[in-house]
């Protein structure tokens, strides 16, 4: 089982976007896939027109007493192969109401060692904020994607999850790989252009040499699954998050070679 967080401290660059596009990916190749929504937002939990009022069951419930197993909150989609958990909006006071239970961080670990051989992949969909969740998402995964707007101001907030990734890194001595995925590239732009080259320059070999385009038929898609999920026509967009796919899955197979 291995575990994919997409995260960025910055919100609308694509994190969501990516986790639908890259989840459907895994599934279409055949994998069992689940995919956590850890947003108080719920954009994702939209995505599957899950009705938000009364709330859900989902991630809160993994840090209730005693924790429930995700494979009792996960919900089959109408894509084969492709599962997701629910995100409520009380998980934006999680951190404030349980600040006296130790342990917190690791409660989505735990639960995903429980779930051991369930799924081949789980991906976490991570809101942009540097809390608990984001702690447990990072603490988890086997690998980091951070979706990073191609203009110059995110350059600030990629630096910024990078240092967090790494930081991780240190306190769990486990490697987490980092994939960067430039995202609503406009190649047309001179500022996007240039802010490709200063990724590479910057962070190098995490950084995709390709970019996923802007592309209208994901913005019109916003709060429903089918445009994301039409295999039939996809639209550059989609077929740019295939190649992004392919070329996250051969990093692991390096990475898990290495491990070996
Ligand atoms: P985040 O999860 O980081 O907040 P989202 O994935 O929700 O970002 O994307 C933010 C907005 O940008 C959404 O309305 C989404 O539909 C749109 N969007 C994301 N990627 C693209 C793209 N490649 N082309 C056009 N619109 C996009
Ligand atoms: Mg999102």
């Amino acid at each position: 089982m291995r575990i994919w967080a997409i995260a960025n401290q910055k919100g609308g660059v694509g994190k969501t976007t990516t986790t639908l596009a890259l989840g459907r990916g895994l599934a279409t190749l055949g994998h069992r896939v689940l995919l956590i929504d850890l947003d108080p937002h719920s954009s994702l939990t939209r995505a599957f027109n899950v009705p938000l009022d009364p709330p859900p069951a989902g991630v809160l419930e993994l840090f209730g007493t005693p924790p429930a197993e995700l494979s009792t909150l996960a919900h089959a989609s109408t894509v084969p192969g492709l599962d997701y958990i629910c995100a409520q909006g009380a998980l934006a006071t999680l951190e404030r109401r349980s600040a006296n239970q130790p342990g917190l961080g690791l409660a989505l670990q735990n639960a995903m060692t429980r779930h051991q051989g369930q799924h081949d992949y789980i991906l976490l969909d991570c809101a942009p904020t540097l809390g608990l969740l984001m702690i447990n998402a990072l603490a988890a995964a086997d690998r980091l994607i951070i979706p990073t707007q191609a203009e110059p101001l995110a350059l600030h907030g990629l630096d910024g999850m990078v240092r967090t990734g790494e930081m991780v890194e240190r306190s769990r001595r486990r490697p987490l790989p980092m994939s960067i995925l430039p995202t609503l590239f406009d190649r047309r732009t001179r500022a996007g252009n240039e802010t490709l080259k200063q990724m590479q320059d910057r962070h190098g070999q995490r950084v995709w040499e390709d970019a996923i385009p802007v592309d209208t038929r994901i913005s019109n898609a916003a709060g429903l699954t089918l445009p994301l999920t039409s295999d039939d026509y996809p639209g550059r967009g989609l077929l740019a998050y295939r190649r992004a796919l392919e070329w996250i899955l051969a990093d692991d197979a390096q990475q898990m070679e290495r491990a070996a």
